[in-house]
């Protein structure tokens, strides 16, 4: 199967309300082109230089999705070429992204990301950091947060779905509060060992690269 084959394979199997990010990292345009030609219209990256390179490159209506950990000096990079940054996880940077987006009178629309798994080596913020982060966004002109995102610890079914469970009870606990600038609409969770459990425990937004592209080589 070509890989334009494979996405509209996973597109069917999918429910409709369920957006796939296309992980694009390593990736050609060539290659991008190809799943683009079968109707993705959004695509993953995770390095800022790289992202660049391809919005370049590639047409106006593709949705880029910034789902890497942002640096701060790189925020002033994206405004007004990203649809949806997924790792908003320090005020420091929610500061960043503000004043950068105002400066050039955008809106920003991020995912708080959260470790869910309290992992030392990952970013996001703490579960308990959330509520601070919050009321930091509320005070905001140039963002809107539209939802959750977090990658998992590596593990089993049990673990995927122990942690997914637990990022869909703070989206819905969320839900029910009238934040400014705070909505709920995505929660973006799932890759592609574990996105059939991720779209079980309620996800609607889930980024998918080796299932769409193959294997990825690093070497280069
Ligand atoms: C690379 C990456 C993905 C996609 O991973 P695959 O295992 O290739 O599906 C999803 N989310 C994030 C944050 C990533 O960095």
């Amino acid at each position: 199967m070509s890989i334009g084959e494979v996405y509209k394979n996973i597109k069917e199997k999918i429910p409709e309300d369920v957006t796939l990010v296309c992980v694009s990292k390593t990736r050609t345009i060539d290659e991008i082109k190809e799943v683009y030609a079968s109707g993705a219209r959004d695509f993953g990256e995770n390095k800022v230089q790289e992202l660049m390179e391809k919005y370049d490159n590639l047409k106006d209506d593709i949705r880029w999705h910034f789902i890497g950990h942002l640096q701060t000096n790189k925020v002033k990079y994206l405004v007004g070429k990203v649809y949806l940054i997924h790792s908003l996880d320090s005020i420091h940077l929610l500061k960043e992204i503000e004043k950068r987006y105002a400066a050039k009178g955008k809106i920003a629309s991020l995912l708080i990301q959260i470790n869910v798994g309290k992992e030392v080596a990952k970013t996001g913020i703490a579960v308990e950091e959330l509520s601070s982060l919050i009321k930091a966004c509320e005070g905001c002109n140039n963002i809107k947060v539209k939802g959750l995102m977090a990658t998992i610890p590596i593990g089993n079914e049990e673990s995927s779905r122990k942690y997914f469970t637990k990022m869909k009870s703070i989206f819905d606990n969320l839900k029910t509060f009238d934040y400014k600038n705070v909505s709920m609409e995505f929660l973006s969770l799932g890759m592609s060992k574990d996105y059939k459990v991720a779209l079980e425990t309620g996800a609607n937004m889930i980024r998918l690269g080796e299932h769409i592209f193959g294997s990825r080589d690093y070497k280069e």
